[in-house]
């Protein structure tokens, strides 16, 4: 389904507190299949919630609204929903037995103030009747509207376990059914993939595809929706749309998947770090780093996946030339020679660390971050990489653009992504 979602908070609009729940909402709705076409912020403005509510209610399928439902003078969304959508609050009983039962220390003025809690808009569905931040539903012209506490722990809790399970009973009644997938791209450029995929949109004005840069990779994603509800809908004619939908679907993945191949490291949920790493366990090897210009970057997102000892021994971060030499016996005559940032460097370090770790695969990074340290030779930017395995040792010279953490962040993926085109086996030779 077509969806929209509304945060309201003077703190959100003011800078002070950042909108996670729209965030979370979005991800968690577009997982369950829905597409989310508009995220608005509004303040503690009963006019301007009204406004959003209406061109919410007319242009999408539902709309999720967080924010301003709490007990205090500022939060002003009901009365916004009383004022716009004409229906006053009317008090519910239920919702005020439970405030009064369970009185949590508060003093009478406290108690009357959190009364306001049990005044709902006429015609709402209580969505948790057992939490005092029920959150509520409201069917408005025929869409259905959650209103959810600004809490972000009690947002996610409603969302999860009666936003999207209600949303998918509903969608019995609507056909705009959206399938999608996103591919996560590492290693070309937003425009270059735009250029390889972008005229398979043209397949149907029910496909979209999308693009977004998350440094340093690039997501896209693929969307399908199906048509819209046919008026009156022959029995046959429903089944043939939701075959079309999910053949055309998997018609334009295969293509993408087929321009794009091996660019694409994972889908939706699936990290580059969690691929190397499902590669080294199913392929039975062990893995060490020698990390430089990283210092311990690629080692930190290696450790962050549970269960990574199976797979990943450790690392050496030897930042300056000693360390090179004494904990990974890099030869002093070598460094003279070509310098820390090398391609000889840079094998000797994966070798070094290989040998003394005892492992299948050993990994190094050598480069120069900057903002100083360039030269016309290796200006800002300058990486090497060292692969070595037991039959031989690898090196690999990159030049990356940015600022220093740019920099830093771009050479741990393109360490892991030379892994992982290792492990399929689909390594370039440089
Ligand atoms: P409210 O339900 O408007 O009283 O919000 C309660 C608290 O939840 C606020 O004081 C914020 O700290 C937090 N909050 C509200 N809306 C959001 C949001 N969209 N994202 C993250 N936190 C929020
Ligand atoms: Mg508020």
């Amino acid at each position: 389904m077509i969806g929209e979602i509304i945060a309201i908070g003077n703190e959100l609009t003011s800078g002070r507190v950042l909108d996670t729940n729209s965030r979370f909402a979005a991800g968690q709705l577009f997982g369950a299949g829905h597409e989310i076409i508009a995220m608005a912020t509004i303040g503690d403005s009963p006019e301007e919630i009204g406004r959003a509510l209406k061109r919410a209610i007319a242009r999408s399928d539902f709309v999720v609204v967080t924010g301003g439902l709490g007990a205090t003078s500022d939060d002003l969304t009901n009365e916004a929903v009383a004022l716009a959508l004409k229906r006053p609050s009317v008090l519910f009983p239920e919702v005020l037995e439970k405030i009064r039962r369970c009185p949590a220390g508060q003093s009478a003025t406290e108690m009357r103030l959190l009364e306001k809690l049990a005044w709902l808009p006429d015609g709402a569905e209580v969505l948790s009747p057992e939490r005092r931040m029920a959150g509520y539903l409201l069917i408005h012209d025929h869409t259905p509207v959650f209103f959810l506490p600004g809490v972000p722990h009690e947002m996610q809790e409603l969302l999860a376990e009666r936003v999207i399970p209600r949303l998918a009973l509903w969608q019995g009644e609507s056909v705009r059914r959206v399938r999608q997938r996103v591919y996560k791209i590492f290693g070309r450029p937003e425009i270059e993939i735009n250029r390889l995929v972008g005229h398979l949109e043209k397949a149907s004005p029910r496909v979209r595809i999308g693009y977004y840069p998350v440094f340093p990779e690039v997501h896209l994603s693929l969307t399908v929706i199906d048509g819209p509800p046919a008026t009156p809908a022959p029995a046959p004619s429903a089944t043939t749309s939701i075959d079309t939908t999910a053949n055309l679907f998997d018609r334009l993945a295969a293509q993408i998947e087929a321009a794009l191949g091996d660019c694409i490291f994972g889908r939706d949920e699936e990290t580059l770090e969690g691929v190397v790493g499902c590669l080294l366990r199913t392929r039975a090897q062990t893995l060490a780093l020698a990390e430089s210009c990283t210092g311990g970057l690629i080692a930190g997102k290696l450790t962050a996946l549970p269960g990574s000892s199976a797979y990943f021994s450790g690392g050496v971060v030897s930042y300056s030339n000693d360390l090179k030499e004494k904990f990974l016996g890099v030869g002093h005559q070598l460094l003279l020679a070509h310098g820390a940032v090398s391609g000889p460097v840079a094998r000797a370090m994966a070798e070094g660390v290989r040998e003394r770790a005892g492992v299948d695969l050993a990994l190094s990074v050598t480069g120069i971050a900057g903002p100083g340290g360039g030269s016309a030779e290796k200006p800002v930017g300058t990486v090497y990489f060292g692969l070595a395995t037991l039959e031989r040792t690898l090196d690999f010279l990159y030049r990356f653009a940015g600022d220093r953490r740019q920099i830093r962040e771009i050479a741990a993926a393109t360490a892991l992504d030379l892994l992982r085109r290792h492990l399929l086996g689909k390594l370039l030779q440089p």
